[in-house]
């Protein structure tokens, strides 16, 4: 597993709760696996993730799903490769 290049917190990113499982910036169409290789992920608990209310949660939340994608390219052109090598690796720019 990477780590993340985001945060060396282990609690939540979101709410500071427990660990339970990663969430990873980019996702959908195997982008998943690569935010996994770029360490473009955050800690996060369940509920944050994707088991609580539609409002609280990332997935299936569309605003939620598209700062995370916002965030993860951000962070990518900061911190990994230009506008250009995001798009070809994840498929599209966000931005
Ligand atoms: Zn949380
Ligand atoms: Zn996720």
């Amino acid at each position: 597993m990477s780590k993340s290049i985001i945060t060396d917190e282990d609690r939540c990113f979101f709410c500071g709760g427990k660990r339970q499982c990663d969430h990873h910036l980019l996702f959908g169409m195997g982008n998943r696996e690569l935010a996994e290789k770029d360490g473009l992920k955050v800690p996060s608990c369940n509920k944050c993730h994707n088991l609580g209310q539609i409002i609280e949660r990332i997935h299936e939340n569309p605003m939620a799903e598209k700062l995370s994608k916002m965030l993860g390219q951000a962070i990518y052109e900061a911190k990994i490769g230009t506008r250009d090598e995001f798009r070809r690796r994840y498929g599209k720019s966000y931005l």
